[in-house]
């Protein structure tokens, strides 16, 4: 632990503000949120000891900067975006990033003055470069580069590409994304690929994961595989059941869940994610399980009207937690268990309240730490009918 108090030396922690947790030690960190976990949930049943990581630093591989122009040094710059401050803290290597992301950040960002690739300015609604943002694959080694503009046109994109290739040999693809919207840190709608496949690929508990620039997939990748162990372990699969994966992302849980199980169902709202799992399922030769593209309280509400019933309902939604449509529909669905898999304690409080007022009674709760150094906290609970 000392060891990893020395070097976490961030100079700019408090003005990012990312890291909320950077004045504890990892151990306090992790009893921090042991507590947190215990003083919401602890009602419900008792809470395991959280499950931290080894090495705690350099976890993420998503890497994100946003780009603004340096008057004073009349060059462009990069950093974290404040998304309360709307202002960019200068950064150019995160303790918690990959480190050859960074790099990579670094190479764009000089690129773009050679370049003569202005910068957006959200203020003023002038410039072109809005931020990049770079995803790695661990076990592949594939890299994902996506450069954000504000513009659809790509000054000399070819030789942009061709000087950033040479710096760096080991990025595999190159997406030019558009964002003409006020929002800041945000893929638009429009993506042209510039070189390469258009998407990495990993490897996840021994199955392949396409990813592409807008799907969502667990930034820890060495902690997800602890997590989607645990979510495993906990459903408790013997190979007979009916399994619905709600709020399945790319299908990574029901793909894993899907060796155990007799079908599984999964429903994302994202096309570009379901696409991306429809891909996985055929990949991985996994044919016993189906996406589907919806809302998962409208979709579950529709499938339980016309009588489909599940033996486990698996369920990992956004920090806003789930709906009481979904809930509803999940008490109609009469699943003999409901993995709840939450990212934010003070939703999973809510909806579990839900669960157990309609015959649900908690069994485990596991917190994992996903997230070292900020206040997030990742759990896993299983619930059984009574
Ligand atoms: N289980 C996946 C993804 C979890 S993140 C994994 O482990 O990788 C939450 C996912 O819920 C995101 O992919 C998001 O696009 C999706 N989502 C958000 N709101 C939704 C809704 N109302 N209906 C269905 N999916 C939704």
């Amino acid at each position: 632990m000392v060891l990893i108090m020395e070097s976490y030396n961030c100079k700019v922690s408090k003005r990012c503000g990312g890291c909320q947790l950077s004045n504890l030690s990892y151990e306090e960190q992790l009893e921090y949120k042991q507590r947190q976990l215990n003083s919401l949930l602890g009602g419900f049943s008792r809470v395991n000891k959280i499950i931290g990581m080894e090495n705690p630093l350099r976890y993420r591989n998503k890497a994100q900067a946003a780009f603004y122009f340096d008057f004073k040094r009349q060059r462009t710059a990069s950093g974290i975006y404040q998304s309360t401050s709307k202002s960019i803290v200068p950064v150019d290597s995160c303790l918690l990033e990959n480190e050859n992301a960074d790099r990579i950040i670094v190479t764009v960002r000089r690129l773009c003055d050679s370049f003569k690739l202005k910068p957006y300015d959200i203020k003023k609604g002038y410039g072109f470069v809005r931020h990049i943002l770079v995803r790695n694959a661990v076990k592949t080694g594939e890299i994902m580069v996506v450069i954000v503009t504000a513009t659809p046109a790509f000054p000399s994109k070819n030789n942009f590409v061709k000087a950033l290739l040479s710096a760096h040999p080991e990025i595999t693809t190159v997406i030019h994304n558009v964002n003409n919207s006020d929002i800041n840190l945000m893929l638009g709608e429009r993506s042209t690929v510039l070189y390469g496949k258009g998407y990495i690929e990993d490897e996840l508990c021994s199955l392949k994961f396409r990813i592409s620039p807008s799907s969502f997939y667990q930034v820890n990748p060495s902690q997800c595989e602890v997590l989607y162990n645990k979510v495993i372990e906990l459903a408790g699969l013997t190979g007979s059941e009916t399994v619905f994966d709600s709020y399945c992302g790319t299908g990574t849980i029901g793909l894993i869940a899907s060796k155990s199980a007799k079908q599984v169902l999964g429903v994302e709202v994202n096309r570009a994610a379901v696409k991306d799992a429809i891909i996985n399922a055929k990949q991985n030769g996994i044919k016993n399980i189906y996406f589907t593209c919806d809302d998962a309280g409208e979709y579950l509400e529709y499938i339980t009207g016309e009588g489909e019933r599940f033996d486990v309902v698996i369920m990992d939604p956004p920090r806003a937690g789930s709906t009481v449509k979904f809930l509803k529909s999940v008490v109609k669905a009469e699943p003999k268990r409901v993995i709840y898999v939450s990212c934010n304690p003070v939703t999973l409080k809510r909806d579990l309240e839900f669960l157990v007022a309609h015959g649900f009674r908690v069994c485990e709760i596991q917190g994992v730490d996903m997230f070292p150094f900020t206040k997030h906290v990742e759990t896993v609970c299983v619930l059984n009918k009574v």
